[in-house]
């Protein structure tokens, strides 16, 4: 029972850093988030050495009572939380949810349809050498001149493909999607529609995102961005489709569920349900626009700085910098200098490589959880723009962003 720093010194040290790392800077990063202390508790709780092949009440191993209790607390709530009908909290991941909703309802060689991943779609979504593009015939949609989603044409390739799945879903685009639309070109076709919710997750939790799984046979997510619980996957479903998303998950795709994760998956479901957490979500978005608004003025236009689509609906803003003498690789890094972490990306029609890049992604998720408001965020745009340019004063930028920190200290328990 020895404690960590004592045992492992290094681990430890490691642990720290990282923890002080997250206090002093400003994240950014779309995809991540801050779990609350009650949901790290859960996780690193006994329920780490428990084997529980198989569902609730029907396990392959003994002493499931109190595992069960909590996996029916996690697929209780979270069927609630968005309507659904059927869920299943197993996957370890969200590549391993779209990976097992995938196996449920495909065979090898089946055509899927997915959004392009330099359009903004994710690797699971029918990437050349991911499972899905190695497996499945894949026929990539993609964003039109205005940045949106070409419905046309995702309605073009359907009829002309015959896809047995459409995936609706994105990793980084700055708009919403039209569901109904989607399930409409799936139904004539004849396939499925998966919609992957990961990113926006949070934001149909609290009603200020449109749901999907009124529309979607199958609706995977993430638990760990917007949603802001413990990273893992889940697979929300039709009634019809319980059994074989069941079997696909475990034994399809996986052994034993990770217990203490999906505690830890139940607790972020209770707090999602909290108008504390609507209220952060909403200074989610609000954020995102601040962002998208200051990125759009021009100072910035000015030196070749712009934003894809124009602005956003959502919690992330997509920087183009085709038209910048930075590339992805050095704005995000130009950032990272003064206590800003972001992540490039590719945009469409990219004229640099995938490891440059000309885009970023800046998300707001993770400051909204540390309580920034209007206020922060506008100071926050404010920094970016400014170090965007090429006569930055990078010792002022970094004191502002330090400021910014210490007015919302981040697990002061900690
Ligand atoms: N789906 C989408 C839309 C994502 O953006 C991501 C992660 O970035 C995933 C799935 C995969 O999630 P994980 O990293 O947990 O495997």
């Amino acid at each position: 029972n020895t404690p960590l720093h004592e045992l492992d010194p290094d681990v430890a040290a490691a642990v720290d850093a990282e923890l002080a790392r997250q206090q002093s800077t400003l994240e950014m990063i779309a995809s991540e988030n801050f779990a609350p202390v009650a949901v790290m508790e859960a996780q690193g709780s006994v329920l780490t050495n428990k084997y529980a092949e198989g569902y609730p009440g029907r396990r392959y191993y003994g002493g499931c009572e109190h595992v069960d209790v909590v996996e029916q607390i996690a697929i209780d709530r979270i069927k609630a939380l968005f309507g659904a009908e059927a869920a299943n909290v197993q996957p370890h991941s969200g590549a391993q949810a779209n990976a097992a909703a995938m196996f449920a309802l495909l065979k090898p060689g089946d055509t899927i349809m997915g959004l392009n991943l330099a359009h903004g779609g994710h690797l699971t979504h029918g990437m050349k050498i991911n499972f899905s593009g190695k497996l499945y015939n894949v026929v990539p949609y993609h964003v039109g001149e205005d940045g949106q989603v070409d419905m046309a044409e995702v309605e073009r390739l359907a009829k002309e493909s015959k896809p047995q799945l459409i995936v609706a879903g994105w990793s980084a685009y700055p708009r919403q999607l039209d569901f109904a639309a989607f399930r409409r070109i799936a139904d004539e076709v004849g396939a499925y529609l998966m919609v992957d919710m990961a990113h926006f997750a949070g934001l149909v939790a609290a009603g200020l995102h449109p749901n999907p799984v009124p529309h979607a046979h199958v609706v995977t997510t993430t638990t760990h961005k917007t949603l802001g619980g413990p990273r893992g996957g889940v697979i929300l479903s039709t009634q019809e489709l319980a059994k074989k998303i069941n079997s696909a998950v475990f034994p399809g795709q996986q052994g034993g569920p990770l217990e203490h994760v999906i505690a830890a998956k139940a607790v972020s479901f209770k707090v999602a349900a909290s108008p504390e957490f609507k209220e952060r979500q909403e200074r989610t978005l609000a954020g995102a626009k601040i962002i998208a608004e200051r990125l759009v003025q021009d100072d910035v236009k000015a030196v070749g700085v712009d934003v894809l689509s124009g602005g956003t609906d959502v919690h992330l803003v997509l920087v183009d910098l085709r038209n910048s003498e930075l590339d992805g690789q050095q704005a995000e890094d130009r950032l990272h200098e003064i206590g800003i972490t972001v992540n490039r990306n590719a945009i469409p029609n990219d004229p640099r490589p995938p490891m440059v890049t000309s885009g970023l992604r800046i998300g707001t998720p993770a400051l909204a959880t540390r309580g920034f408001g209007a206020e922060d965020f506008t100071e926050v745009a404010d920094v970016i723009a400014e170090a965007l340019k090429p006569s930055y004063d990078g010792e002022a930028l970094k004191a502002r962003v330090s400021a910014l920190a210490a007015k919302h200290p981040l697990y002061p328990s900690l």
